[in-house]
């Protein structure tokens, strides 16, 4: 038996047939009997609950040959073009990716013409809230007029992002998410006429499972038919519900590994999509990480962790890729991430900003991040020692020129006092400047890979006295923020002397602010610096302390822009570069 797409098998075909929108499909029903029909709908409503299907059910009501009825025939040729898609009449429009004004103005352009076949035009808007506002003013001037001939339907799973004047001009139905029972009704249903056995509490784990949505439900319902070869029941489900979680963990842990932070969120986005509870999610990556922690220290097989094989092999590789510290500084995050999720009203974007740290080790200066960097140079440092090559040789010296850099940042910043004064160099233009930029960058990138992503940003704006202004685009507080640190300002300044032969002290400053002198802009923002500081004493202690006392990184509204910055930026490239 085949059991390719059920979902399209099964999809409704009367108002009669659609599951959980009662009150939505009798309204149609009676105005259709009634000839009070509108011109304008607005579905709004979940995905999955049945908005496309009720408007193409609507479509048939109009058209069907012994039409306008709440009972379309479902055999004439109008309801069955309409049915397969192919009526030339009823155009769906997908408006996430036609969007724009243009394709607003085109439709303009062909509803005035009669429709071809059929009684009437009906045009399907779905996710309509995608519009941009221009196309909505063009929609609109259509709502206010609509040609005796034309339906719309504007199908939407975010009505509170259309414009109130659209909302206005349609008859709006909400669609609701369908009930546990029914959708196990639903499923029963199909089970039987399938010919596939199905237990109650099976279909019932698919049906929540589903949150919902009709849909989902029969998607599931048929991976799982052939997941189970064709037997549904509770085992099977489970089974095959806790192998696309454990896929999707897998992936998320390979993410981190690779210092792919888009791949991180893009996780968590589908997760989001799905309807799935974030925290819930935070607590199943823990979970994950301690496995992948369990496996480091012991000899254990797929049984004691409760997996498949794939699932096991895909835990002992990042047992191999993460260093320990790092999996419990992971372990410690999520926690702590998950439990801050409860009290937050964005927890997609807490979470979101957590991973994007965590795959980035770069980004975070918790003293148990910098715990781990120390222990990933020292470890790298024992292998080029053991190897012990030419090659290795030369980059040892270069990793501990590294080392004592970093020491001397701590020691500077210990100490708390201004920054050591620079003495001012002989004149230099910006012309002479703007041409060996790109040499100055290059010499940044060798030296540190973050300090010139960061870099990229910027340029070169004025050259005064022993003093350069670096300027960054509005959008770009984060970058020019990284670059007033002293670590990167110091590489920057170094390679300038390099490529220049002059000593530069470092200035950025966001566009729109005028550049003060020297003087003022040395007590900047200490509150900022204060706040990103890394804790000298923890940060020379490479075991984790438990019981560390810090500010959770997400308070800090300048992270979450961080975040943002990043999604923005070329910078995720960059940093995965060095790893
Ligand atoms: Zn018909």
């Amino acid at each position: 038996m085949a059991y390719i797409s059920l979902y399209r098998k099964w999809r409704p075909s009367t108002f009669e047939e659609v599951i959980g929108q009662k009150y939505v499909t009798q309204t149609l029903a009676n105005s259709l009997r009634t000839g009070n029909y509108s011109h304008a709908y607005l579905f709004a409503g979940p995905r999955g609950t049945g908005k496309t299907s009720t408007a193409r059910i609507l479509a048939k009501a109009l058209n069907c040959v012994e039409g306008p009825t709440p009972t379309p025939c479902n055999r004439c040729t109008a309801c069955r073009s309409i049915s397969e898609g192919t009526s030339v009449d009823v155009i769906e429009i997908d408006a996430a990716s036609n969007r724009g004004i243009d394709d607003i103005r085109d439709l303009r352009e062909r509803i005035i013409f009669s429709p071809a076949a059929a009684r009437m035009k009906v045009y399907i808007l779905d996710e309509a809230h995608m519009l941009t506002l221009q196309a909505f003013n063009a929609l609109l001037k259509m709502l206010e007029e609509p040609p005796s001939h034309v339906v719309f339907v504007l199908a939407t799973t975010e009505p509170h992002k259309m414009p109130p004047t659209i909302l206005s001009r349609c008859q709006r139905f909400d669609f609701r998410s369908v009930p546990v029972t029914l959708l196990v009704e639903h499923l029963a249903r199909i089970a039987a006429d399938e010919g596939v056995t199905a237990g109650e509490s099976a279909l019932r784990l698919i049906a929540r499972r589903a949150r919902g949505s009709a849909r989902d439900a029969l998607v599931i319902f048929e991976q799982v038919i052939s997941y189970g070869d064709g037997s549904v029941d509770e085992g099977a489900v489970a089974g095959f519900l806790g192998l696309i979680e454990d896929e999707t963990l897998i992936e998320l842990g390979e993410s981190l590994a690779a210092g792919n932070a888009a791949g991180a969120i893009r996780t968590v986005e589908r997760a989001y999509e799905e309807g799935r509870d974030l925290a819930q999610f935070a607590r199943e990556m823990q979970e994950h990480f301690r496995k992948v922690f369990l496996l480091q220290f012991s000899e254990l097989n797929p049984e004691d962790l409760e997996v498949d094989e794939g699932t096991f092999e895909g835990l002992r590789k990042q047992a191999k890729s993460f260093t320990s510290t790092r999996v419990v500084h992971f372990i410690q995050s999520l926690r702590e991430t998950a439990k801050e999720m409860q009290n937050t009203s964005s927890p997609r974007l807490l979470l979101e900003e957590v991973l994007a740290v965590m795959a980035c080790s770069e980004l975070d200066t918790s003293p148990q991040a910098l715990a781990v960097r120390i222990e990933s140079l020292e470890a790298e440092l024992e292998r080029l020692i053991r190897r012990g090559s030419d090659a290795g040789a030369g980059a040892i010296k270069e990793k501990e020129a590294f080392d004592e850099e970093e020491t001397q940042d701590f020691e500077i910043e210990e100490a708390a006092g201004p920054p050591p004064a620079v003495s001012a160099g002989a004149p230099i233009d910006l012309a002479t400047v703007r041409k060996s930029w790109p040499k100055v960058k290059d010499r940044v990138k060798e030296k540190k890979i973050t300090t010139h992503a960061f870099l990229l940003e910027g340029k070169p704006r004025e050259v005064g006295e022993g003093e350069i202004v670096i300027s960054f685009p509005p959008g770009r507080s984060f970058h020019r923020g990284e670059l007033e640190k002293e670590d990167h300002k110091r590489i920057l300044e170094q390679a300038l002397e390099e490529v220049l032969g002059i000593e530069l002290k470092v200035r950025s400053v966001l566009e729109e602010e005028p550049s003060q002198p020297v003087d003022e802009a040395g007590g900047g923002e200490p509150k900022e610096r204060e706040r990103s500081r890394p804790n000298p004493v923890s940060a020379a202690e490479p075991a984790v302390e438990p019981e560390v006392k810090k500010t959770p990184a997400h308070h800090d509204s300048g992270k979450v822009k961080m975040v943002k910055d990043i999604f923005g930026a070329e910078m995720i490239e960059e940093i995965k570069l060095k790893e």
